[in-house]
């Protein structure tokens, strides 16, 4: 499992048991005869050295920051082995592997492996001819585990993707909550638990699962300046793609996320058939393509992967150049996590996104049907409304996108809403319209439709769809002819971002909220974002008025969320239909 390097390793030998107590200065040493690095970054020098000096460590740095070193190089100025915890057993062989490369020992325990690799791995572990053991976290819980780690000697615990304890992040993994007992059985061994993503609440719900309340927090910066930040309305996704790679990043190395298997099938061959080099990646692939696909992702130059978000949690890719989303991600964190695999070099890059009505209607779908119970599932819609703020908000993303870990920034100048701010405009009346539609059509006909069917009834169309069911004799027929098809699909998205539609999970019909009734009966001003192509047209239409979409749930919801939880947390129940200010 291991080789020993060639000649002698630069590695410090560490003293034997009861020796001097490890030297922090050896630190710098290490860095440069292992690593070959001249300085530490950021905050590694001082976690470092706490970690040597055996204190524990709760890091949260972004992807790309340096986490590693912050746990190997303690673990080789300390006697005995660092023992690393993580979830990625598929890419623990490469991180085995290179490590070796440096001229490390390292090994692996993880259930991939047949009982005779198992054996030579812990003999190693127990004569202490290892600097590094990588764990499963469901190898850590087995009672088998724990007695061999009894019988050797660590120099630390490295928990690592430390936010897959928080139970309600987007990589939960039931085993790490056993990681809590390290301390209890081993309290002489220091921990340093890492992660690149975490709100406040993931923050404090890790510190507190992993019994590190006491530890030394060191939080980073999570800016990713080199990184643009754009997300642009959806209209014909794969083509918008296929023009964003070809005008911005042609033979560049990319990540392409999307929701399904089906449309990552799609989108690759797609991609490929217009010359862009792409391969797909999902978790219905046979296991052999897909880890021919991701080493050829590693290896080639300018080949771009088209994936569900089973792909990328510690792949080490410096020159990954975009990262592209041609579906809404569930959460603010699985957005950062995922865009944070662009421009880890710290080179220009972009995280690009198409976002449209379909996306709200089939995340609020994916929810409602989603096992669990109520509280889950309003905890989901949280995460959800907190994503749809940041698409939907008219102010810098990435200060949007700071604030939603806790961090304050000026505006950024390299994120599309700073570069062509776009406008808020008093939707009001335009939003009575729908809704009015979606009352009528409710309350006097017993019936509902999708957004399609009621941006024709606003458009006064003659479909056959409209002629079969008489919809034009409805008051709101043709109401709507002051804006185009694409501005009504833009106000129902933000309508139903905005929770004033509900969308009906089997036909994608809509329906009225509670609070739609405040729009109707003229209590709730609507402001929308107008999308910048538009607002060009439009600019003297411009009201003073601007959205604060506030992003950092759920420590401080703008209003908007404010209300938005308020009626969902007080009834689920349709409530009777008082006088509303109907639209004629
Ligand atoms: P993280 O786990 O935080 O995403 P890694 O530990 O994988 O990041 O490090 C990202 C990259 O930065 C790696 O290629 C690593 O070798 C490099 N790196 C880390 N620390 C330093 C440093 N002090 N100087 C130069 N490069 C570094
Ligand atoms: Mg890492
Ligand atoms: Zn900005």
């Amino acid at each position: 499992m291991w080789d020993e390097p060639d000649g002698e390793p630069a590695r410090p030998s560490p003293p034997a048991a009861g020796g001097p107590p490890p030297d922090p200065a050896e630190a710098a040493r290490v860095l440069r005869s292992v690593f070959g690095y001249d300085t530490f970054r950021g905050e590694q020098r001082e976690i470092i050295e706490h970690v040597i000096g055996g204190g524990d460590a709760l890091v949260l740095m972004p992807t790309g920051g340096g986490k590693s070193l912050c746990y190997q190089i303690p673990a080789l100025v300390r006697p005995g082995v660092g023992v690393v915890v993580s979830p990625l057993i598929a890419l623990m062989q490469d991180q085995v592997d290179a490590l070796r490369a440096l001229g490390l020992r390292a090994g692996f325990l993880n259930s991939t492996q047949g009982p005779d690799e198992r054996h030579i791995v812990e003999d190693a572990f127990l004569a202490g001819e290892i600097d590094l053991l990588y764990l499963a976290p469901e190898r850590l819980k087995l009672e088998a585990t724990r007695r061999l780690l009894d019988r050797g000697r660590i120099s630390l615990f490295a928990i690592d993707e430390a936010h897959c304890v928080a139970q309600w992040g987007h990589d939960f993994r039931p085993d790490y909550l056993e990681l809590s007992t390290l301390h209890e059985r081993w309290p002489d061994v220091p921990r340093i638990a890492l992660t690149a993503t975490a709100t406040p609440a993931t923050h404090a719900e890790i510190a507190q699962r992993l019994k590190l309340e006491d530890a030394r927090h060191f939080v980073a910066s999570f800016d990713r300046p080199n990184i643009q930040y754009r997300i642009v309305p959806k209209d014909g996704p794969q083509r918008q793609l296929l023009d964003f790679i070809r005008a911005e990043h042609a033979g560049d190395a990319g990540i392409v996320y999307c929701l399904s298997r089906a449309s990552v099938e799609k989108t690759a061959e797609f991609l490929s058939a217009n010359g862009v080099p792409a391969v797909p990646y999902h978790a219905g692939l046979d296991n052999r393509v897909r880890a021919e696909n991701q080493s050829r992702f590693l290896r080639e130059d300018g080949l771009v992967v088209v994936a569900t978000i089973a792909f990328g949690m510690g792949i080490d890719k410096p020159d990954v150049r975009f990262v592209a989303h041609l579906d809404l991600p569930k959460s603010v964190e699985g957005y950062y996590q995922e865009t944070g695999r662009a421009g880890r070099d710290g080179l220009p890059s972009t995280a690009w996104m198409a976002y449209g009505l379909a996306d709200v209607v089939q995340q609020r779908k994916l929810i409602q049907t989603s096992p669990g119970d109520e509280a889950h599932r309003r905890r989901l819609n949280q995460h959800l409304d907190a994503m749809l703020a940041l698409c939907e908000t008219v102010e810098c993303r990435r200060a949007g996108l700071l604030a939603y870990f806790g961090q304050e920034a000026g505006e950024c100048g390299n994120c599309d809403t700073c570069l062509t701010p776009p406008e808020s405009w008093d939707g009001t009346v335009a939003a009575q319209k729908v809704l009015s539609a979606v009352y009528r059509l409710q309350h006097e006909r017993r019936q509902r439709f999708g957004a399609g069917h009621i941006i024709d009834i606003l458009l006064g169309k003659h479909t056959p769809k409209i002629d079969e069911n008489g919809h034009d004799s409805l008051k709101v027929f043709g109401v709507g002819a002051d804006l185009r098809d694409r501005d009504w699909s833009a106000v129902i998205r933000q309508l139903v971002a905005q929770g004033l539609l509900d969308v009906e999970p089997a036909y994608n019909t809509l329906g009225l909220t509670p609070a739609s009734a405040e729009v109707l009966r003229g209590e709730r001003k609507v402001p929308l974002r107008r999308d910048p192509e538009r607002a060009a047209r439009t600019r003297s239409a411009r009201t003073a008025s601007k959205t604060r979409a506030a992003v950092d749930l759920p420590a401080g919801a703008a209003p908007l969320f404010e209300r938005l939880r308020a009626w969902r947390a007080a009834t689920a129940k349709e409530q009777g239909v008082p006088a509303y200010v109907i639209f004629h």
